[in-house]
């Protein structure tokens, strides 16, 4: 459940930084760009039926489980929290940290840890049974579960580091004491440099925890994918592969970090299964996401989406707190009472956080068709991302919308051999930008590219409104109650 908090902070970084190429969604807007045009798959390969025939009985089961999970879970979080608050469990570790320590600082670090210990081992089954047993029982992974522990144990680490060691969570507390009615402001406004600090620090520090990151090792591969990146005036040094294969056989690319930490990551496993147009088509979706600042983007929406949360957490924590016998607002031993606030919170906005990352991912493969022209490729490197991680590639509506970060597989490969890039399209290749920092032209075509100024000003026109539209509502929610 301490994580539970900290993805709440970081709700929309963990979908959106983490940009995997793989699962997927689409929108309507794009038939205006890809036209009637359709191309028939070139060499007889019917990518559609491939995918479907490759979604198997066994993987289907898996696909469902993993459905199920996503929402047993949070139930589960819930109950777990109610066990401590009805038990008495969370007041008595409350009680031994003030038997011993002063200050609300020590006293907070002193119940975190306890309730960070205890809430792992009453949460352990599931946790197992969703890290370990489900991805061995499926052959998705190798790892031991001695090293699997090893990690779990790092993830506990990093969040009483974080919350209690740093203080973030007294801080929250001292936002909670001070100012019981505005305390959902400050503790925004507390979130910003978290998350922004945040994703400077991942790649930097948290990553390099688990997995062993060194620059892209395949010169040839290197040459090619540096070209690319020249095309989208991106630097590509920053392009590093990192030895996944010890935790999963699954395929994944992504790009995170910010300034100088920014780079492009792709998993060893997916240099491994993937031929070099497959491997460029992923390399051209991830510059997408830094050409277009999807990682800024995501920042300025999880900001948005946390001071939103923080304002209704704000008031069912009010609610609640009489009903559970608190007489003190900033009670540590209420944390159990605010995380399952949170979880129902985070649980509740999957749609919109999971919306707005599927709406950026279409963007990246956009992106990467104009950049890479690869039509097929793309198509072929979805068929084997759904395969390998046994993804439903065409899920009922209401999970995707529910729980896709990404556009589901087959969107995605209709997609693929629909949309027309401006060059493929017969009018012309190509692309430039005749003076430093001016905008991109497109000589004698009309074709409405991702390159194109507008492409740009629409796209940064669209996400700031969605930004400023939930920010609006959360700040228009609190002028009613403070009147
Ligand atoms: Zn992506």
């Amino acid at each position: 459940m301490t994580a539970g908090f900290a993805a709440f902070l970081a709700l929309s970084l963990i979908g959106v930084v983490r940009g995997q190429p793989l699962s997927a969604a689409t929108q309507g807007a794009d038939s205006a760009v890809s036209g009637g045009d359709t191309e028939t798959p070139v060499g007889g390969r019917d990518y559609v039926a491939e995918v479907r025939a490759n979604f198997t009985p066994e993987n289907r089961r898996y696909a469902s489980i993993r459905a199920a999970l996503g929402f047993i879970s949070p139930l589960f979080d819930i109950a777990v929290g109610l066990l401590f608050l009805f038990s008495g469990l969370s007041a008595r570790m409350r009680d031994i940290a003030y038997a011993r320590f002063k200050g609300l600082y020590l006293r907070l670090l002193i119940y975190l840890i306890l309730f960070t210990a205890v809430s792992f081992i009453i949460e352990f089954p599931l946790t197992w049974y969703q890290g370990f047993a489900l991805e061995h029982q499926f052959g998705l992974s190798n790892q031991s579960f001695g090293a699997w522990l090893g990690d779990e144990g790092k993830g506990l680490l990093v969040s009483i580091f974080f919350l209690g060691v740093l203080g973030l969570v007294a801080l929250a507390y001292l936002a909670i004491e001070k100012s019981p009615r505005r305390w959902w402001l400050w503790v925004g406004l507390g979130t910003i440099p978290v998350i922004v600090i945040g994703a400077l620090i991942t790649p930097l520090v948290l990553d390099p925890l688990y997995n062993k990151f060194t620059p892209l090792r395949d010169q040839h591969l290197k040459e090619k994918i540096v070209a690319l990146a020249a095309k989208a005036e991106i630097p590509g040094r920053k392009v590093y592969e990192v030895d996944k294969s010890k935790q999963t056989k699954k395929y994944n690319a992504y790009v995170n970090g910010f300034g100088a930490s920014q780079r492009i990551v792709l998993w060893d496993t997916t240099l491994k299964g993937m031929k070099e147009d497959e491997i460029l088509f992923v390399m051209g979706h991830e510059m997408g996401h830094y050409k277009l600042h999807h990682i800024w983007k995501g920042i300025a929406f999880g900001i948005a989406v946390s001071f939103f949360g923080f304002f209704v957490a704000q008031k069912i924590y009010e609610w609640g707190l009489g009903r559970w016998g608190f007489t003190v607002r900033a009670d540590p031993a209420a944390l159990p009472w605010l995380l399952m606030i949170a979880t129902v919170l985070t649980f509740l906005l999957s749609p919109v956080t999971n919306g707005f990352s599927r709406q950026i991912e279409h963007q990246a493969d956009k992106f990467g068709l104009e950049l890479t022209h690869l039509n097929e490729p793309m198509a072929s490197s979805f068929v084997k991302f759904a395969e390998d991680s046994k993804q439903d590639p065409n899920p009922p509506r209401f999970i995707e919308w529910w729980r896709y970060s990404h556009p589901a597989a087959q969107r995605r490969i209709d997609f693929a051999l629909s949309y027309r890039p401006c060059g493929k399209s017969g009018v012309r290749a190509g692309f430039s930008r005749p003076s430093a920092g001016g905008p991109w032209v497109i000589a004698g075509s009309p074709c409405p590219s991702i390159f194109t100024p507008v492409f740009y000003q629409a796209e940064a026109n669209r996400v700031v409104a969605n930004v400023l539209h939930l920010h609006l509502e959360s700040l228009r929610a609190s002028k009613n109650v403070i009147e």
